[in-house]
């Protein structure tokens, strides 16, 4: 099987229905063979960044007036190419995020479902009707387009992430700049070709490979930019809210988690700490769903812990093309400094890893791996009880009741997604009541959601609107009540 390196020697940015290579040359490489170049990318600069606004402004006004079953033509098109493509494209997600195959081939699939699902939702219905206080008045709301919408995605979910923003945006018909993370510009550009192949009309999508510190503030506060949406980090997600809410635009930020799950001593152990490992070490934790604090009620702590360790133990880390392989690299050397900054924090303030809680070398050589890691005797000051790590790290934290669970759960700024493992139904609907956060899970790890319901956060993990299902209509269509007075009556005198 070919790879798209292979078929493009340089791979570049698509603005107005051609490729541009940008002024930059910068080199995509893999984190498990740090030295292997799996494509060579340019990136654009400010002024490729315009024009791809410009583009998507001109691009508006015909595909606003594109019959909406033709837009779902589209894209159940593009979804269809993007399956039938899966098992390429996951390869070439792998070699430059290094999530394992079988992750990055369903990420893919995944992708192209949400795809299909927005072609669908595209004849949704779009408004409503009301009675009215007058006579022969037909009073109704619709929804219409925003507009160019800038997309920017990080680089932990580089197909499926990009598919919840770009399918809704084109679905209710606004243009699309799309500016993905630097690190994954391969699956960008394969993302791109589906929906491009799918026959989309030029400047409709416009991919923009470039830094954030270069393009970004073009595509946030370009005036021709209606709306922005995000995931990402904190830090870059509400400096670029200031700026794009300063030019009055509309924003949606989905960002960082510190996501807990909760162990009754009620609760199946096996089952919960198989779930709470999950959640905890695929995708190497970079998910901004993972599990990273494991608040377990203190009878049954140690039966936990002894659990996880054996699963931190078993689980293979290596060459996620491997099929054996159940953790893969790190995505960077940047990244891979933080996570063993925070491993080394970690133990300098009393924790104790029982699993892991170093780099995998070895036979692994120079890749970016960490071994799955399992830390007990964890003060609740400790960074890795607090701070997002986006590492295969998991911190135990022993509490007395519920109660002190609950109140542990919520003692965080961030609010994304919670779990609790028990067997008492009341116990269970408490919780989806008592905890703040906005993905609630009974019995199941942290990560995982469905497309077809609504995702997002509370507090600081999100500006508080929803992605995906049918919320993302709200945030990619603005609403217009019409007062419908016709025929006119005749003049009262
Ligand atoms: P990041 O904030 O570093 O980058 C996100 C995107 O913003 C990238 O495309 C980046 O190039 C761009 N960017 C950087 N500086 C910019 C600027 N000044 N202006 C405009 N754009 C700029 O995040 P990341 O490291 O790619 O991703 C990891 C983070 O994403 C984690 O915090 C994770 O929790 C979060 N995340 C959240 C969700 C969610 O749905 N809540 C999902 C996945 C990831």
């Amino acid at each position: 099987m070919t790879t798209i390196a292979e078929e493009i020697p340089e791979i570049a940015s698509y603005v107005a229905g051609e490729w541009h290579p940008g002024p930059r040359r910068s080199a995509d490489t893999n984190p498990t063979h740090p030295k292997e170049t799996v494509a060579n990318t340019t990136l654009a600069d400010a002024a490729l960044a315009r024009r791809a606004v410009e583009a998507a402004r001109a691009a508006f006004p015909m595909w606003r007036a594109t019959l909406a079953t033709a837009r779902g033509d589209f894209l159940r098109k593009a979804g269809d190419l993007l399956d039938a493509r899966a098992e390429q494209i996951g390869r070439d997600l792998t070699r430059e995020e290094g999530k394992t195959l079988d992750e990055a081939v369903r990420e893919v699939r995944l992708g192209a479902n949400i795809f299909r699902y927005y072609a669908v939702q595209a004849l949704d219905p779009d408004g409503e009707t009301y009675p009215s206080g007058r006579p022969n008045l037909f009073l109704y709301t619709k929804r219409e387009p925003l507009g160019v919408v800038s997309v920017i995605t990080p680089w932990n979910f580089p197909a499926c992430i990009p598919a919840w923003k770009i399918a809704p945006a084109l679905a209710f018909g606004n243009t699309v700049v799309w500016k993905p993370a630097d690190l994954v510009p391969l699956t960008a550009v394969h993302i791109a070709r589906a929906v491009l192949d799918a026959g989309l009309p030029s400047g409709v999508l416009n991919l923009v490979l470039g830094k954030g510190s270069e393009v970004g503030d073009t595509l946030v506060t370009h005036p021709d930019v209606a709306a922005v949406t995000f995931t990402g980090s904190n830090a870059v997600g509400r400096g670029l809210q200031a700026k794009a809410a300063a030019s009055g635009k509309r924003v949606q930020l989905e960002l960082g988690g510190k996501n807990p799950a909760i162990v009754l001593q009620d609760a199946d152990l096996d089952f919960a700490a198989e779930q709470v490992a999950r959640g905890a070490f695929l995708a190497t934790g970079q998910k901004c769903t993972a599990t990273s604090r494991v608040i377990v009620q203190r009878s049954v702590a140690a039966e936990i812990v002894d659990r996880l360790r054996a699963h931190a133990e078993s689980w293979t880390v290596g060459d996620p093309l491997d099929p054996k392989t159940k953790i893969g690299p790190i995505v960077s050397s940047a990244q891979l400094d933080s996570v063993l900054r925070y491993l080394e924090q970690a133990r300098r303030d009393g924790a104790r890893a029982v699993a892991g809680g170093e780099r995998a070398g070895g036979p692994l050589g120079d890749g970016y791996f960490v071994k799955p890691t399992v830390f007990v005797d964890v003060a609740p000051t400790n960074p890795i009880a607090r701070e997002e790590i986006f590492g295969p790290v998991a911190a135990v934290l022993p509490v007395a009741s519920y109660e002190d669970a609950v109140a542990l759960a919520n003692d965080t700024p961030y609010g994304l997604s919670a779990s609790i493992f028990t067997n008492d139904l009341a116990t269970a609907h408490r919780f989806a009541q008592d905890i703040r956060a906005g993905v609630v899970k009974v019995n199941q790890e942290t990560s995982g959601i469905e497309y077809h319901v609504p995702f997002g956060g509370v507090k600081e993990s999100s500006s508080g609107s929803r992605e995906q299902g049918k919320a993302a209509r709200e945030f990619f269509t603005e609403s217009k009540t019409v007062y419908m007075n016709f025929p006119a009556p005749t003049a009262r005198a």
